[in-house]
């Protein structure tokens, strides 16, 4: 059997390493806003080619809360200002915006990268659109060239939800070469969950943003509103990162270019060698470096659950990202966030997510045989 995920996998390798760290901050005495976090901050940035240290939090979510508290404090934003963010995300995208009574405004995705369609986008623009949210779904850098035009004519403010694709490079509109995801705008969100291509052993994020004052706001606001000891400039919360958790994503970051390494090995095998008409696999993205945090597939004639029937038989586990779209959620029935979005719904009625991390090259060329198989 091979699991779709399986997260000793993951942890297994690195337990010494895991066990040490977690020692020393035992013995340390210091639980948070220490040594780890401190060091974990400036490694992060300088992963992203960051100047300023990214700032730890308690969970990718926050950091997302986190950029548009900081942002409405600092007035860049006000209430009622309209945000593009895609149809097609993680719910948490769009949560921080109707939390703090920004108007989320839900642009369809390009079919064949997954990604924001500029089209799309354009076409919802309004005098009231402020910001735009892209979030690199599955790992693929999803910035370019068409988006780059919009932001710059609209004067738009730019924060990425990068959840899903740290190690990625994008293309660099207007430059040469590639940048880092995660440092492309005014603002981006990690998340640390477990499950994502860098995972804590629990719950964390971070933030990075080239702009001091807003990195101080965040700073700030995770830490009660307080800039110095007992003196609270914000009504802010209590959003840290702990101590342990950046002990363990040191270990992890030290890790990253192997693990996406990994990641697109098992990719790259599947990209050729998945040869079957009823599955569509995700386009790449010319000039970037994914690192496939899901690699998903799409499955034609409405036989997506058999499609994954006939893997579980064959010993493949499977998962879907996301099977029901932020806009058909309970929790956005009153149609806050628009009820008709056909590109996302489609694609969320046809999504299979092959299995991607701690896949070799030999598990993922016999998963590609089975799915040649189906018919
Ligand atoms: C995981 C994820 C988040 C939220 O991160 P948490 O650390 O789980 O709070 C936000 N956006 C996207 C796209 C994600 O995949």
């Amino acid at each position: 059997m091979i699991p779709f995920l399986r997260l000793t996998d993951t942890t297994a390798p690195l337990a010494d390493e895991l066990k040490a760290a977690a020692a020393r901050v035992i013995d340390s005495g210091w639980y948070l806003n220490g040594p780890e976090t401190k060091a974990f901050e400036k490694e992060l940035a300088a992963s992203v080619e960051s100047k300023l240290p990214a700032v730890g939090t308690s969970n990718g979510l926050d950091a997302l809360r986190l950029i548009f508290r900081g942002l409405l404090e600092l007035g860049k934003l006000s209430k009622g200002d309209e945000v593009l963010v895609p149809a097609n995300t993680y719910i948490a995208s769009i949560l921080p915006l109707t939390e703090f009574g920004l108007t989320p405004v839900l642009v369809e995705p390009d079919e064949q990268t997954l990604c924001m369609s500029a089209d799309d986008a354009s076409c919802r623009i309004t005098r009231h659109t402020r910001a735009m949210l892209v979030v690199h779904l599955y790992g693929n850098p999803c910035w370019n060239e068409e988006l780059r035009q919009l932001v710059e004519q609209h004067d738009l403010i730019l924060i990425e939800d990068n959840a899903q694709a740290i190690g990625a490079k994008s293309v660099c509109p207007g430059k040469n070469g590639t940048a880092s995801c995660g440092n492309l705008g005014d603002a981006s969100a990690f998340s640390f969950y477990p499950t994502k291509n860098i995972g804590a052993l629990g719950d964390a994020g971070a933030v990075v943003t080239p702009h001091a004052e807003l990195s101080d706001a965040i700073r700030a606001l995770a830490n009660y509103g307080s800039d110095r000891r007992y003196h609270n400039v914000y009504q802010g919360y209590n959003c840290r990162i702990d101590e342990l958790q950046a002990a363990f994503l040191r270990i992890k970051l030290a890790r990253l270019d192997a693990e996406s390494d990994a990641r697109n090995a098992a990719a790259e095998i599947y990209s050729r060698e998945i040869d079957n008409q009823l599955v569509i696999k995700p386009a790449l993205i010319p000039g970037t470096r994914q690192v496939w945090h899901q690699y998903p597939v799409h499955i034609k004639a409405g036989r997506r659950d058999e499609f994954r029937e006939y893997l579980q038989r064959e010993g493949v586990g499977t998962d879907i990202h996301y099977a029901t779209p932020p806009h058909l959620q309970p929790c956005y029935a009153d149609g806050a966030i628009g009820t008709q979005y056909p590109v996302t719904e489609r694609l969320a009625q046809s999504e299979v997510s092959l299995p991607i991390a701690n896949i070799s090259p030999e598990q993922a060329s016999a998963i590609a045989k089975i799915i040649n198989k189906f018919s």
